[in-house]
């Protein structure tokens, strides 16, 4: 693998062989790849204007629109790091991470600049550079159900993002570009483990797992590819953007996930791949009206960062026909480090149920590792160590914590997991979120892939919670599908004739949906707070 210094080469390399590709599509409104380049080329002219440098950092504060892809190759044209922020965070955590990297600019829907102003400008100070994203302006259907709202117009003490990219004249100051080493992006971590630290992503990082993808995926030149996950997470920013920009493809983009609109721009768009967390692929199955003619462009399908229960690829396959190809990374391997490689299958471990997650790339090398940092024998579960081109050379301004989990640059993901003789890569779950009921380990996801075998079951958490008797028990959570009824004495029993005596739940309690991250990930540190 060969790949280009960063991302920004691959755009500009698309922009000279495809000009009048579309680069993105965005409901009815559509930018080339010449287009999105003199756009983001204001971006770049405006911010410089402005006193943005080299290596200063700009937060992105957006849903996926074409707004985010120009603010982000504007910053990168102009030599800064982008802060991808994700546009539901409240007060508190904006200004954690506003203040953490010492943000300089701003880009963020206009609606969330007066939010802004309210509570966190106080806070943030450092900012000084504002753009405001109209979100409606490239968009021209009027039955829209995402994008309910006036147009609103930018906002005091803030430019509007794109009357500043066309109103720039001349050209970006001549910024060196980007060169592999370079940080690209601070990552806060989704927070499904408490305060977020950035990781600091390079140019290098992204460019690797885009290329990597670009080749593992071989989809033709210009293939369209579907922000299925937010871009403001690693997932979506490198999978979806970065690989389609690697290909010269056509990223077609839908606001946010919701499930009734990405199965209309599966349609419209005809997109040959897209990658998402494993509850979207449940949104989207139980969808009223969706059929296979839904799922029929794709050449490729993955379910990336969260488990993905065995029972909804098979499901998944006999509905709608594609195979759910599974991927394992993390913010700090810049997405993934291990993936089902197209046209292959992953195997379910016989003894635990677990589908496994996929094979190392060619440059990654992943260990399983005791305590005290040995390798363990094949099959044997441990810690999952990475080394590669993807994982990142540590936090921002955080040497304790770059120490603890990238001690000699390796990375210590905090799951557990093991090996089999012929490569493949099992996760079986979070160090943190084991169970020790009477001192017997319980992994959530085994009694989580169970209930997944249901019918009823739409999602599923597990998690222990405090036993007077037995130290912690086994709570399950689930919701049902659409018109599905289920007991709770029932699922439990279900488990019961399924696992150890000491794993099944000892309670089940039916939701109508459980909390989930914005990337889509449940949250079992919440359902812990429910007891
Ligand atoms: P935080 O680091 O704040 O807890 P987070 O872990 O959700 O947030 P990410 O980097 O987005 O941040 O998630 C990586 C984690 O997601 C992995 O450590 C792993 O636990 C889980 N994960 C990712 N892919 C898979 C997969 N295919 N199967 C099982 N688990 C997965």
């Amino acid at each position: 693998v060969d790949p280009h210094p960063s991302a920004l080469h691959a755009f500009r390399d698309a922009v000279r062989r495809a000009p009048d590709r579309t680069a993105l599509a965005y409901f009815d409104g559509r930018l080339s790849y010449a287009e999105a380049d003199a756009l983001s080329d204001g971006v770049a002219g405006h911010l410089a204007a402005r006193g943005f440098r080299p290596g200063d950092r700009a937060a992105i504060m957006l849903q996926n629109t074409p707004h985010f892809v120009l603010a982000l190759l504007g910053v990168w044209k102009a030599g800064g790091i982008v802060v991808p922020v994700n546009p539901m965070y409240k007060s508190a955590e904006m200004t954690h991470v506003l203040t953490d990297a010492e943000v300089t600019a701003l880009v963020c829907a206009d609606r969330a600049w007066d939010a802004f102003l309210r509570a966190t400008a106080a806070a943030a100070p450092s900012v000084r550079i504002a753009l405001t994203a109209c979100e409606l302006d490239l968009q021209t259907r009027d039955d829209t159900r995402v994008l309910r709202g006036e147009r609103l117009g930018p906002r005091e003490g803030a430019d509007d993002l794109l009357a500043a990219a066309r109103a720039y004249e001349g050209r970006p100051p001549g910024v060196t570009p980007p060169a592999a080493a370079d940080t690209a992006l601070i990552s806060y971590t989704s927070g499904t483990s408490g305060t977020p630290k950035g990781a600091t992503n390079t140019h290098g990082n992204i460019a690797y797992n885009a290329e990597r993808q670009r080749t593992g995926l071989a989809l033709p030149d210009g293939a369209t590819y579907f922000a299925l996950a937010p871009l403001f997470h690693i997932t979506g920013m490198v999978c979806e953007l970065a690989a389609c920009f690697t290909n010269a493809g056509t990223l077609a983009l839908a606001y946010r996930f919701e499930p009734g609109v990405v199965l209309d721009a599966f349609l419209e768009h005809r997109p040959a791949y897209t990658v998402g967390p494993s509850t979207a692929y449940m949104a989207l199955a139980a969808q009223p009206g969706v059929t296979r003619e839904h799922f029929a462009s794709f050449a490729s399908l993955s379910s990336g960062g969260a488990p993905l229960p065995p029972a909804l690829v098979e499901k998944f396959r006999a509905a709608f026909g594609p195979y759910l190809h599974n991927g394992y990374g993390l913010t700090e391997c810049t997405a993934p480090c291990a993936s089902v490689p197209p046209g292959r299958e992953a195997p379910v471990d016989p003894a635990s149920g677990t589908l496994a997650v996929g094979v190392p790339g060619p440059d990654t090398v992943v260990r399983i590792i005791d305590d005290r940092g040995r390798a363990v024998p094949f099959g044997e579960q441990g810690e999952i160590a990475v080394r590669g081109p993807q994982v990142v050379p540590g936090y921002w301004r955080r040497p304790d914590a770059t120490a603890e989990t990238l001690p000699d640059g390796e990375l210590r993901t905090g799951d557990i997991g093991f090996m089999d003789p012929d490569g493949w890569l099992y996760v079986v779950d979070r160090k943190k979120d084991m169970i020790n009921a009477s001192g017997f380990k319980v992994w959530p996801r085994e009694v989580e892939d169970v209930l997944y075998g249901h019918p009823a079951v739409r999602e599923a958490a597990v998690v222990g919670v405090p036993d007077a008797y037995r130290g912690e028990s086994v709570k399950a959570y689930v919701s049902l599908r659409p018109g599905q009824r289920a007991e709770p004495a029932e699922l439990a029993g279900y488990c019961r004739e399924r696992l150890a005596a000491y794993k099944y739940p000892r309670q089940v309690e039916i939701l109508p949906e459980l909390p989930k991250t914005t990337s889509g990930k449940i949250l079992r540190r919440e359902l812990r707070g429910r007891g």
